[in-house]
C-alpha cells in the first residue's frame, strides 16, 4: 500500500524521479487524504519522449514472442500482487474491492491476450498488375506513443491501451489521471521488476494541458490513445491538426437499453442492475436510458426497484458493499442536478433520489420512471448511481429514441425473439451492441465508439492495429522465368 507521507515519486524511463511539487489524493469514501504524488512538468515528459525515441528500434526489432514473454512476466506480477492493487483501486476511486479485484483481473487478461496476439500481426501479398513485379505488406510498429487516461478504470483503461501498443513495438508514456495516480504508478513498479526495458515506460502525472501539449508537439510522440471525455477528445483533435497527430479516442458514451415485452424480466433486471450500478455509474458503457415496452412497465420497474433496492451502498473496502462512493463532490452535485431537472420535467422518484449524510461523495442507488426525452439524464451522461426508465411502445419508435443521441458506445437490448434481436443488432447506432447482457466487453473483441463516442477501436486485433502502421512493399525481378 502506497506510503501516506512522502509523495510518491514518478517513474520516467526506468528511474524514480521525485519533484519539488506534489498533488494530494483522496479516498472518495472518505474524503480524505490518502496519498500525495510528484508532478511532473514538460520538460520530464520531454524527457520520456527521447528515452522512449531510444529504446524504439531495439524493441521495435525485438521478436514477437520475446516481446509477448515480457508482457506475460508482467501479467503474472499482477496477478501475484492482485489483493494489494485491488486495495490501491478502492483507495483512490472508491469502487467496492470485488470490481477493483475485477479490473485487475481484466488487466491481467488484456496483458496475457496481447502477448499472444502480437505474435500475429500478419501482413498480406497482393497479386501483382504487372507481370514481375511483388506486392506485399508489413505492419510495423508506429513508434512512442502518448497515453491517457480517466478516473474510472484507472488501471484496466491504460493497460487497455499499454499492452497492445508494447506488443505492436511501442514505447508508451502514460498520463494518469490526478484522481488515481497510484494503480498507475503500481504498474511501474511491477514493469520494473518484471524488467521491462528501460524507456518503454513512463508514468507521469501533470498538468493536463502540459503533457498534452507536449504529447501532440512532439516528434518523438508517433501517435496519443485517449480515454476521457468529448469534450477534451475535441480539444486533441484541434490540436492534433498542426502536427498530424494520429489519435485514438475513447470518448464519452450514453448507452440505450431496450426491454421488449417478450425478453426474459429476470434476465433483464440482473444484467441492467450490472450495467447501470456497476462502479456507481461511473462507466462510459453504463445503462443510461432503459426504455421498458408498455405491457412489461409496471412489471419490469417493480422488479427492477426490488433489486436495486438490495444493493448494499457504502465504503468498497467493507465486506459485500456493491455501490461505493462518487469520485468527487462535482460529481455528486452533477448527479443531484440531473434528478431534479427529471422531476422538474415530470419524473417520478421510484427510489433513493438523495446524497447519503456521511462523508464521502454517496448518492443513493436511484430510480426514475416516465422521465422526459428532453431531461438531461435521457441526453448527457449522468456517471452517478442513477437510472432512468422510460416507456415506448413500438419497435421503430424505440430505434429511433434510442438513437436520438450524439453518443454511439454502447447499446443493449433485451428481447427472447431472435429475429427481433438481429434486427437491433443492425439498427442500434452502438460501436458494442449487448443482446440479452449486461457485460459485453471482452479482451478479444473490438472495443469503441460510433458519432462523438470516438475514433477508432481498442480491444482484439483493432486493439493491435491501432499502434501499427501498414506498409506496403514493391519488389520488381529482374527478368521472367521462361
Ligand atoms: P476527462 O476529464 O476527459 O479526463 C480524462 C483524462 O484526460 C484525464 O487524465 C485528464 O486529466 C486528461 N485531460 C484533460 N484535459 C486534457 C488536455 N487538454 N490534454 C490532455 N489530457 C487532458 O474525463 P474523466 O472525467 O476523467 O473521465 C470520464 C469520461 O471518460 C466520461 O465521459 C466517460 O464516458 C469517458 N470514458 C470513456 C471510455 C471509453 O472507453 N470510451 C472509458 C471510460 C471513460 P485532468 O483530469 O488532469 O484534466
Amino acid at each position: 500500500m502506497p506510503s501516506s507521507t512522502a509523495p510518491r515519486a514518478l517513474y520516467l524511463a526506468g528511474q524514480w524521479v521525485s519533484t519539488e511539487a506534489s498533488w494530494p489524493v483522496t479516498n472518495p469514501a472518505s474524503a480524505e487524504r490518502v496519498a500525495t504524488v510528484c508532478v511532473a512538468d514538460r520538460n520530464h515528459v520531454k524527457q520520456a519522449f527521447a528515452a522512449a525515441k531510444q529504446s524504439f528500434p531495439a524493441w521495435r526489432d525485438t521478436c514477437a514472442r520475446e516481446r509477448g514473454n515480457v508482457l506475460m512476466r508482467l501479467a503474472d506480477a499482477l496477478e501475484r500482487e492482485a489483493e494489494s492493487l485491488s486495495n490501491v483501486i478502492t483507495l483512490e476511486n472508491g469502487k467496492p474491492l470485488a470490481q477493483s479485484r475485477g479490473e485487475v483481473a481484466m488487466s491481467v487478461d488484456h496483458l496475457r491476450w496481447y502477448a499472444e496476439e502480437g505474435k500475429r500481426a500478419y501482413g498480406r501479398v497482393i497479386p501483382p498488375q504487372v507481370a514481375g513485379k511483388r506486392h506485399f505488406t508489413l505492419k510495423v510498429p508506429i513508434g512512442p506513443v502518448g497515453v491517457i487516461g480517466p478516473w474510472n478504470f484507472p488501471l484496466m483503461l491504460l493497460i487497455r491501451k499499454a499492452a497492445p501498443a508494447w506488443a505492436a513495438g511501442c514505447p508508451v508514456v502514460m498520463k494518469p489521471a490526478p484522481q488515481t495516480p497510484l494503480s498507475a504508478l503500481e504498474l511501474a513498479r511491477l514493469a520494473h521488476e518484471a524488467q521491462m526495458p528501460a524507456g518503454l515506460l513512463s508514468v507521469l502525472l501533470g498538468p493536463a494541458e502540459d503533457v498534452g501539449a507536449e504529447m501532440l508537439e512532439n516528434p518523438h510522440c508517433r501517435k496519443i490513445s485517449f480515454t476521457g471525455s468529448t469534450a477534451v477528445g475535441r480539444h486533441l483533435i484541434a490540436g492534433a491538426a498542426e502536427g498530424i497527430k494520429p489519435l485514438s479516442l475513447e470518448l464519452g458514451g450514453h448507452a440505450a437499453a431496450v426491454v421488449f415485452d417478450d425478453a426474459s424480466l429476470k434476465q433483464a433486471v440482473a444484467s441492467l442492475v450490472m450495467a447501470k450500478f456497476r462502479n456507481a455509474g461511473q462507466s462510459c458503457i453504463a445503462a443510461n436510458r432503459i426504455y421498458v415496452q408498455r405491457p412489461i412497465m409496471q412489471e419490469f420497474v417493480a422488479a427492477f426497484v426490488e433489486a436495486v433496492r438490495a444493493l448494499k451502498v457504502g465504503d468498497g473496502r467493507e465486506p459485500g458493499v456493491e455501490v461505493g462512493p462518487l469520485i468527487d463532490e462535482r460529481a455528486l452535485q452533477k448527479a443531484e442536478a440531473h434528478i431534479a431537472d427529471a422531476v422538474a420535467k415530470g419524473a417520478h422518484v421510484v427510489l433513493g433520489g438523495h446524497k447519503l449524510q456521511r462523508p464521502g461523495h454517496f448518492l443513493e442507488p436511484t430510480v426514475l420512471a416516465n422521465v422526459a426525452a428532453d431531461a438531461l439524464c435521457m441526453n448527457e451522461e449522468t456517471f452517478a448511481p442513477v437510472a432512468p426508465i422510460s416507456v415506448f411502445d413500438t419497435e421503430a419508435e424505440v430505434v429511433e429514441r434510442a438513437n436520438a443521441s450524439n453518443y454511439g458506445l454502447a447499446a443493449y437490448a433485451f428481447t427472447q425473439n431472435l429475429s427481433r434481436a438481429l434486427r437491433m443488432a443492425d439498427a442500434l447506432e452502438a460501436g458494442t451492441v449487448a443482446i440479452n447482457d449486461g457485460v459485453p466487453t471482452t479482451s478479444q473483441a473490438p472495443f469503441g465508439g460510433m458519432k462523438h463516442s470516438g475514433w477508432g477501436r481498442e480491444l482484439g486485433s483493432e486493439g493491435l492495429d491501432a499502434f501499427m502502421e501498414t506498409k506496403h512493399i514493391c519488389v520488381a525481378m529482374e527478368g521472367l522465368v521462361g
